[in-house]
């Protein structure tokens, strides 16, 4: 019975696309340890340590304390916090728009927008590449899809024009690409969104915390705040916590209340969870010390200082990078695998991305800069990273 797993495992392996779990003992942002060895971690998506910063871990602890570990049901049956309501009206308030939902997850935001949304009789036009729980999410909805080639906004216009006897056209896209971290041109999108009368919808996965003069997202960064139709989002990368989230007018919520299967037939957010993201939201608020840490850092990262600045080089950022996703593409899975064991031998974690995460031929290590890392943490990677990948 179970003879087309075993086939099926074998060709992953020759193909140089096993994928297998490494087991940390111990963390604090920074580093990890596992089997005993201390690492630094170049490849979390903890962006500003929030989730391991004194204040959210306080707030964690104070919310099991006092609600317990568990929501014990769904929003709508007796898991309704006033913590989830406090949560979400901080969401709002930071996204600049009327109201928000959470959601366990991101991936479940996704789910539950999109396919709330949209269905047959409608489109949904996405940027080839999008976050996998996007095209899950598109796939759920039964859509109509159209993909247009990553951040091309001619295709995108030829898209919109050919599909207008589509239903609703929805047009999707992440905000900081999760594998290549280069950003949506949003100010585009908008402008033909609106000439074509389709929504936007943004996904604010590591744009939240990170992009903006206050940490804000997308639309900080280019100046049009409010302008996106709606706007979602993780608590699960920079906010350090776990859960998504959408943001946009009062009745879309209200609507998404009403409609979204992953909000109404799951357990609501743990109240530990909640807690330490609205702490965390609150701290990157009042303190921009922390963007500003990250910010450096990865400006450190592309200066002379590691000899990375102007270098044409695969995957070395350019000079006034704004994301901290850093891709540093390799090609072959096995080569890529083989740099990352070398930097692993090294005292790094630095995973290898490969398909189908990312296209055939373009397996990377996707390196991720965060505030917590120091100066020397940084130029210890950078030397490392020039004498295993020859120029
Ligand atoms: C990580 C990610 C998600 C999923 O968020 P989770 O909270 O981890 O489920 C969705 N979209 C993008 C672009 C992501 O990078």
């Amino acid at each position: 019975m179970l003879d087309f797993i075993e086939k099926e495992l074998s060709d992953i392996k020759d193909s140089g696309l096993y994928r297998s779990l490494k087991t940390i003992e111990k963390t604090d942002g920074r580093t990890v340890t596992i089997d005993e060895k201390l690492y630094l971690n170049f490849c979390s998506n903890n962006y500003l340590g929030l989730a391991n910063h004194p204040a959210v871990v306080a707030a964690a602890k104070e919310a099991v304390e006092k609600y317990g570990t568990g929501a014990g049901a769904s929003r709508l049956i007796s898991g309704n916090l006033v913590l989830h309501e406090k949560l979400e009206r901080k969401i709002a308030e930071f996204k600049k728009r009327e109201a928000a939902i959470v959601f366990p997850t991101g991936f479940m935001a996704n789910l539950g927008v999109v396919s709330a949304l949209v269905d047959e009789k409608d489109t949904v036009i996405i940027d080839r590449l999008d976050h996998a729980s996007i095209i899950d999410a598109c796939k759920l909805s039964r859509a109509k899809l159209q993909v247009f080639p990553h951040r091309d906004m001619n295709a995108l216009e030829k898209l919109l024009g050919k599909s207008q006897n589509f239903g609703k056209r929805l047009i999707v896209t992440d905000s900081v690409f999760s594998m290549d971290g280069d950003l949506a041109p949003l100010l585009d999108i908008l402008m033909l969104a609106k000439n074509h009368k389709a929504l936007v919808m943004i996904d604010e996965a590591h744009s939240t915390g990170v992009l903006g003069k206050t940490g804000r997202g997308l639309e900080e960064h280019f100046n049009c705040e409010g302008r996106t139709d709606i706007v979602m989002g993780t608590l699960s990368k920079a906010i350090g916590s776990l859960g998504g989230f959408v943001a946009g007018p009062k009745n879309l919520i209200d609507y998404l209340r009403n409609k979204s299967r992953s909000f109404i037939y799951t357990t609501a957010l743990p109240p530990a969870s909640c807690a330490a993201a609205l702490a965390a939201l609150e701290l990157i608020e009042k303190d921009l010390s922390l963007l500003e840490k990250l910010r450096k850092n990865i400006d450190y990262y592309s200066s002379p200082a590691t000899e990375r600045r102007g270098s044409k080089e695969p995957g070395r950022s350019a000079p006034g990078s704004l994301s901290p996703i850093i891709p540093i593409i390799i090609g072959p899975p096995e080569k890529t695998l083989e740099i990352s064991n070398q930097l692993f031998t090294r005292g790094i974690l630095l995973s290898a991305i490969r398909p189908p995460t990312v296209p055939p031929g373009q397996s990377r290590l996707r390196l991720t800069i965060c505030a917590q890392h120091t100066k020397e943490d940084i130029a210890c990677l950078a030397s490392s990273l020039r004498e295993l990948i020859p120029a």
